[in-house]
């Protein structure tokens, strides 16, 4: 084993093999896997090799595109055969909800470039004849869904990775790893150390233990997982190959193994593996069986396909495989660790794994993954996902793995776990909350406590006129909405405007007022949206997105302030109120002496404004549209805060609003949010942040990328469109046609409340700006007309909150 190399990653599953390929691929050959077994001995060797395109976020659907697409190539510069099937695969419906559901994946995949089919029941048994018929409604028809074989599908990365010039080791365990100041990194194995620029952690079953050598806790846990294979099957002689088939509502999965089927299922009770730490000596091993445990889904099973009821069962096989609480993978660098990276949580590494090594070779060598992975990136999990969180959010993803997920539903487990002070107050006043990085916070609020919950569905829920009655509030007289959760980060020192000047692409504020600023990437691409309010010369309020917290200081840790600038993540150290509405003025001056008049407080202006006794942040700024103000204290003054403005807001009207009316309001603006219409896959000028860019006040991150888009107009546009909806809205990933093509795709959609309109925001190509005409926007599978509307729907010239 050599004793120096740029990169060693650790681990010789599907994932560590498929990383190691790709880095070769990106030009870097001074690698080295170390594997601790033999190649595959961890989750990898045992898996069914079950492959298919489909995933609820449309960015990680493509990777797995990708990853299917790869094996040809993998096969013929390794000369390893993957073993693959590519069958074609149906996922049966037993439920109109569940053929709702596969719809609206139908649709998805059309910008994606998949050509899914829903065919009818007769049509799927005529390609699946093992059905019985009774049980479904229709089904999803994907012809590039298949199976390969996990070893020579390993094997092949690394025969391929080896040829471009990798070095893989066998039979030697990574121990300890070991920091050095220069941000490189001692690798102590069995064998002798190695000293390496980067780590990656592929460890899969062992990358808890692998985090835990540098004081890391991954967010993964491992399950037990069955299949079956049947003995022989009559029925299959001299026939062609069976599809691979989901049946969801049986939540199975089955497809034939030589002359039988095999059968998986991810039954309800599920059984984690290993809760605390993985053993060191499971090397190519199993798991006792348990067919007790997944008896109920094996009866559904054998009813839904009778043949498979009836024949023998040749094999059991029961083994553990990661997930993380969300089941997307965990990929990229780690905040607070230099050069350490994490492709691990992987549940589907047959699927995923090609897409996650080329995505973080990118990063690794190009600085960027080259692709939105958002959805898998380990930033999205930061310290509250603790190990209990895990577990808890695991097993209940497995249990839901073929349930349908609806646009509105929440999930129950690992709640309520972060509160903040006014939650017990707002669930006396009937809040439904919702759960956001493992908060709480309030989605709308029924009438009774007998009301307040939220039917699930693809259409309008129960919520509708709720949320209708909490906007008309807020449209004539004021509303109350808390806003802890969002993002805050504090800034301070004598160095902090030139910092904020070279991270941000907008001007750094002036002292008491606020502006808005995309954050770019090197490529000009957006990867956040800042509001900046300017306390005093030297501290700075930053407001964004919670969930991007953990990304975002990872991002100012790579464009580390200078000494002397302190950035500060206050997670709910700050906890916020938000009063918005024509009448907010007047009932907040009603609690103080500072003079909120428009000339004395105008539109943006921050402040220290004391209410009552409560000393807060003020600033002059609403996400609604309407004149409204956003609070922010510290939370031991939240109860007081909230229990003044109740009570001064009895004689002006005020209601409590949730996260579902800001919503509908933000969208009637045309106002856009993070991780919808701000991605890492948009330029600031295609999403209609150009006037934020401030091209001309001195160099920053993106500049000239930027510049670029600006000139050639960059390749899409955000649009806003009113849509001619029945009682479904839009509510994302849905496409946008034009003239009869796909050519684009809604990033959020809602009822417009004020307005009574249904509304979406999405992408379209640039050279259909000029258009307002020919949209529709498929919702449910129904293509609905829509109109484009250049101006925002409601109140476009602003005037209302700069009142
Ligand atoms: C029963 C079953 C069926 C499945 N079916 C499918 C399917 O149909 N389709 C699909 O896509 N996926 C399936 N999977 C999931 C699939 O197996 C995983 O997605 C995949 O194996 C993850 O690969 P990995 O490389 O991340 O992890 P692993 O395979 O666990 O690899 C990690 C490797 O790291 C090594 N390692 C760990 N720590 C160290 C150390 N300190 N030093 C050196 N080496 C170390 C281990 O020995 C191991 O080889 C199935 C899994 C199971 C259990």
């Amino acid at each position: 084993m050599r004793s120096d190399a740029r990169v060693v990653v650790i681990g010789g599953g599907v994932v560590g093999a498929s990383v190691l390929y790709h880095l070769t691929k990106a030009g870097w050959k001074d690698v080295l896997l170390i594997e601790r077994g033999e190649l595959t001995c961890g989750s990898t060797w045992h898996a069914a090799g079950g492959m298919h395109t489909i995933n609820g976020d449309p960015n990680v659907a493509k990777l797995q595109q990708y990853t299917i697409n790869l094996y040809k190539e993998l096969e013929e510069i390794s000369g390893q055969s993957c073993g693959m099937h590519i069958t074609g695969g149906l996922m049966l419906a037993g439920t109109r909800d569940r053929l709702d559901w596969l719809r609206m994946a139908k649709a998805r995949g059309r910008y994606l470039g998949m050509d899914l089919e829903i065919i009818s029941v007769d049509e799927a048994a005529r390609l699946f004849p093992l059905m019985n018929k009774r049980h479904f409604v229709g089904a999803l028809l994907d012809p590039i869904e298949g199976h390969v074989d996990p070893y020579g599908v390993t094997q092949a990365y690394a025969k391929a990775a080896q040829i471009g010039g990798a070095e893989v080791v066998r039979q030697t365990r990574v121990v300890d790893l070991k920091a050095r100041r220069d941000g490189s990194w001692d690798v102590i194995t069995e064998a002798g150390n190695v000293h390496a620029e980067h780590i990656v952690n592929a460890g899969g079953l062992w990358a808890r233990e692998v985090g835990r050598m540098v004081g890391l806790e991954l967010p993964v846990l491992a399950m037990e997982h069955q299949y079956l294979i049947t003995e022989d099957l009559p029925q299959l002689k001299g026939q062609k190959e069976q599809l691979h088939v989901i049946d969801f509502e049986g939540e199975i999965y089955t497809r034939q193994e030589r002359g039988g089927m095999l059968l998986g299922t991810y039954e309800r009770a599920g059984v984690p593996w290993s809760p605390l730490r993985t053993p060191w000596d499971f090397t190519q091993s199993l798991l006792p069986n348990d067919l007790e445990r997944i008896a109920p889904s094996l009866e559904v099973g054998f009813e839904h396909f009778p043949a498979l009821g009836e024949a023998g069962i040749r094999k059991v096989v029961n083994g553990p495989f990661t997930f993380a609480p969300d089941g997307n993978p965990l990929v990229g660098p780690i905040r607070g660790l230099r050069n350490f990276w994490v492709a691990c949580g992987v549940m589907a590494g047959f699927s995923q794994g090609g897409g996650v090594g080329l995505a973080l070779s990118q990063w690794m060598v190009e600085g960027d993954p080259g692709a939105d992975i958002w959805g898998m990136d380990v930033a999205r999990y930061g310290d509250w996902a603790t190990l209990v969180y895990t577990n808890a959010k695991v097993r209940e993803n497995y249990s839901r793995r073929f349930r349908i997920r609806f646009p509105n539903e929440e999930l129950p487990a690992a709640r309520p776990l972060r509160t903040t002070p006014v939650y017990e107050r707002l669930h006396a006043a009937h809040a439904v909350f919702g759960d956001y990085c493992g908060l709480e916070h309030a989605l709308w609020f029924a009438p009774t406590a007998a009301e307040a919950t939220e039917q699930v569905t693809f259409h309008r829920s129960n919520a509708h006129r709720h949320v209708g009655a909490e906007c008309e509030a807020v449209e004539r007289t004021a509303g109350l909405l808390e806003i802890s959760n969002y993002g805050k980060f504090e800034v301070t020192g004598a160095g902090t405007e030139e910092w904020l000047s070279r991270v941000m692409a907008n001007r750094v504020p002036r002292v008491g007022r606020i502006a808005l600023t995309p954050m770019l990437n090197e490529r000009g691409k957006l990867i956040g949206d800042f509001t900046m309010c300017r306390v005093t010369e030297e501290r700075v309020f930053l407001i964004c997105t919670y969930a991007a917290e953990t990304y975002y200081r990872r991002w100012f840790e790579r464009h580390a302030p200078p000494a002397g600038v302190r950035v500060r993540a206050c997670a709910m150290e700050y906890v916020g109120l938000s009063v918005a509405g024509p009448l907010s003025r007047t009932l907040l001056q009603s609690l103080t002496h500072t003079d909120l008049s428009d000339t004395a407080c105008p539109f943006l202006s921050f402040r220290q404004v004391d209410l009552g006794m409560v000393p807060t942040l003020f600033g002059r700024i609403s996400f609604t549209g309407e004149l409204g103000y956003e609070i922010w204290v510290t939370s031991e003054y939240q109860r007081a805060l909230y229990d003044l403005l109740i009570e001064a807001g009895r004689e002006h009207g005020l209601k409590l609003f949730g996260g579902r009316a800001l919503n509908a309001m933000r969208i009637e603006k045309s106002f856009g949010s993070w991780a919808r219409e701000y991605r890492p896959i948009y330029g600031p000028y295609e999403a209609g942040l150009g006037r934020f860019v401030d091209l001309g006040k001195g160099d920053f991150v993106g500049r000239a990328a930027a510049l670029e888009e600006k000139q050639s107009g960059g390749a899409l546009r955000l649009a806003m469109f009113t849509v001619d909806a029945d009682d479904a809205d839009a509510s994302g990933d849905e496409p946008i046609w034009h003239d009869g093509k796909v050519v684009g795709w809604v990033t959020s959609g809602a009822f417009g409340h004020r307005v009574q309109r249904s509304l979406a925001l999405g992408y379209i190509p640039r050279t259909l700006e000029a258009q307002t005409e020919g949209f529709e926007i498929e919702i449910i599978g129904e293509r609905r007309p829509a109109q484009r509307t250049v101006r925002a729907a409601y109140d476009p010239d602003g005037s209302r909150m700069r009142s």
